[in-house]
């Protein structure tokens, strides 16, 4: 037996109790999920049994608890994380989420799930991620600043321009990347724009940073519809979520001559078989908060949305959306998963085996931290990009990046998942075989 054939073997029945876990229980938490993913483009590669071992673990997990003053006189103690999964390929990048789902294990695997992305689409960073696990719904604009520059001072040795570079996700924006500068300016003693991205334009953000995402899902839409042989103007799709990232991924598709026939936030599914104006919804959920009482499609639940007749369809709400409870009911030809982790990977067989092609989140969405690193490359020249020369640079690193993975996944006969996770973990590994471990 090659040592190849061995370690592949090793890892299959390393991880064979786990697989089987997983396909009794309905859904996998994202860790699960993620590591499974992993396992298996690992097997197909033969990857060395140290560098398996090295990339299962997190490099770094910072866990802070920070006691803030709220409104009310009263002390609140929030917990925080910071994980860095890996630097091989260059400092730590990712965003940091406030959400009340927020766990390390979640952390954790949204950390991996950078570094992978980062190395799909070639840009010289490692994966990290943070999470406080908050209500921002619930706190005032004071609490949030007081939360988020307590955690940008506890993190003030762990955040560098060279270390590891935060960004927005999930309920974070411009604005409480504007509060980490500054704080972490002031522990620093001078301006460091280039220790996050996702900045307000005025203080060193990047044109088109906002959009970076949703474009991202453009650009892979349109190659997979061209490899698919099917023309936008003839195709229906749905797009669960309908913040930053599921927004502007509609409104661009649109703009692809797609008809979008549904979509959704918190408040529900809108369906609308005859097409939904995606600009008339983005003003009237700015102008409510949401999409409560638009009249623009029939309201359905978020479970009926996914499973609509379509032939793209968009998750870019959350994680753990289609699972093996649901993916047989998903009509959609096209998945293209503009969230981190919303197919869990209890369902990927049944997609497969439906024949439904997904552009995996680590591919699909990597369009973000494409612009983010365009961002710290012009903060760190001193010297800025127009939009259009951003969105040029975007769009190609986007295109090759998805024609790499489609060539893998030919090659070695393989999904696109499979595929993206073949592609990023051997450059990873390889680089670190370069760099050697001690
Ligand atoms: N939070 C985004 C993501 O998950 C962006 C990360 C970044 O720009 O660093 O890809």
């Amino acid at each position: 037996m090659s040592e190849k054939t061995k370690f592949a073997t090793l890892y299959y029945y390393k991880n064979k109790k786990k697989m089987s876990n997983a396909t009794i229980h309905s859904n996998l938490n994202p860790l699960d999920s993620m590591m499974k993913r992993f396992d298996e483009a690992a097997k197909i590669i033969g990857l060395d049994e140290s560098a398996y071992d090295t990339l299962k673990y997190p490099a770094k997990i910072v866990t802070v608890h920070l006691p803030v003053i709220m409104d009310n006189g009263k002390v609140k103690v929030f917990e925080g994380h910071r994980v860095q999964h890996s630097t091989t390929l260059g400092p730590s990048k990712g965003g940091i989420r406030y959400s009340m789902d927020v766990t390390l294990d979640e952390v954790k695997a949204l950390a991996a799930w950078m570094t992978w992305k980062t190395a799909v689409v070639g840009i010289p960073y490692g994966g990290g991620k943070g999470g406080i696990k908050c209500d921002p719904k619930s706190m005032s604009k004071g609490e949030l600043e007081r939360l988020t520059r307590a955690y940008a001072a506890s993190m003030s040795d762990v955040f560098g321009p060279d270390k590891d570079i935060p960004a927005p996700d999930m309920n974070t924006g411009q604005q409480e990347m504007a509060w980490i500068v500054d704080e972490y300016s002031k522990i620093k003693g001078q301006y460091t724009p280039a220790v996050i991205t996702g900045k307000p334009i005025s203080m060193g953000g990047s044109l088109g940073r906002v959009e970076a995402t949703g474009r991202g899902v453009m650009v892979c839409t349109r190659s997979a519809l061209a490899k698919m042989g099917l023309k936008p103007e003839e195709c229906t799709c749905v797009v669960q979520g309908f913040g930053n990232v599921g927004s502007i991924s509609a409104k661009l598709i649109e703009m692809l001559g797609v008809k979008i026939v549904g979509i959704s936030d918190v408040t529900g599914g809108y369906y609308n078989p005859e097409g939904i104006s995606v600009e008339e919804a983005m003003a009237y959920s700015k102008n409510n908060g949401n999409l409560g009482g638009y009249t623009g499609g029939k309201n359905i639940s978020n479970a009926e949305l996914l499973e609509l007749e379509c032939d793209i369809l968009v998750p870019a709400a959350m994680e753990d959306q289609i699972t093996d409870a649901n993916a047989g009911n998903i009509k959609a030809k096209l998945i293209v998963e503009g969230a981190n982790g919303p197919t869990s990977a209890n369902a990927d067989k049944i997609l497969n085996d439906k024949g439904i092609i997904v552009v995996p989140d680590i591919l699909a969405n990597a369009g973000g931290v494409t612009v983010s690193y365009f961002e710290w490359v012009q903060n760190r020249m001193g010297y800025f990009w127009t939009e259009e020369r951003v969105n040029r640079r975007a769009d190609r690193v986007m295109k090759s990046a998805f024609d790499v993975v489609f060539d893998t996944g030919k090659k070695h006969v393989v999904s696109l998942r499979t595929a993206a996770y073949i592609v990023a973990i051997d450059k990873v590994a390889t680089t670190q075989k370069f760099r050697g471990v001690f």
